[in-house]
């Protein structure tokens, strides 16, 4: 629309689980309550791993883990700061579902994770961060997930746009 403010989109490469986690912790640094994030990649991409950093980033309360069988889980801030809530889009078919959860607070007091969002949560917010995980392969011949994690950031609306986003580097 006329008053979309797109910026442009980070690329980032995770070639280990601990370079996913803080990814996402150095993020969890740029975030505030309100914000939304849409997580899509295959499973077993990073998506949880990735908002276990950002947990982490937020100082909540909880282990983040996989919510597929809960939907949501709200994860209260231990230092006054916004809650976590995690959601798993997977099995919803709208996004109804999440506005109807009781989750006893408002999106708007929380950072909002939702995992298999695309193409569902987009409703939730104007402005978001689009994050896509994708896998590529690493060494074949290896027993152990030695594959590396492309990441792509699109920030939309212009709450991102004086967002330092050199810090996740
Ligand atoms: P998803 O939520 O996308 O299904 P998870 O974060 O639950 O994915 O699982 C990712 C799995 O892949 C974990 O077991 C993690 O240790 C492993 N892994 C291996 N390499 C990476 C990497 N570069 N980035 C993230 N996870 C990785
Ligand atoms: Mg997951």
């Amino acid at each position: 629309t006329l008053h979309m403010v797109k910026v442009f989109p980070i690329r980032l490469e995770l070639p280990t689980p601990e370079a996913a986690h803080t990814f996402g912790q150095r993020l969890a640094a740029l975030l505030r309550a309100g914000d939304l994030l849409i997580l899509t990649g295959d499973l077993g991409a990073g998506k949880t791993t990735f908002t276990k950093g950002i947990g982490a980033g937020l100082q909540v309360r909880g282990e983040v883990t996989s919510p597929t069988f809960i939907i949501a889980r709200v994860h209260p801030s231990l230092v006054g700061g916004p809650a976590l809530v995690h959601a798993d889009a997977y099995r919803l078919g709208s996004i109804d579902e999440i506005d109807d959860l009781d989750l006893e607070m408002t999106l708007a007091e929380a950072v909002t994770v939702v995992e298999w969002g695309a193409g569902l949560a987009e409703g939730l917010a104007d402005d978001r961060l689009e994050i896509d995980i994708v896998r590529t392969l690493g060494d074949v011949s290896s027993v152990e997930d030695t594959d590396v994690r492309q990441v792509v950031v699109r920030p939309i609306g212009k709450r991102w746009l004086d967002t330092p986003w050199h810090t996740l580097t």
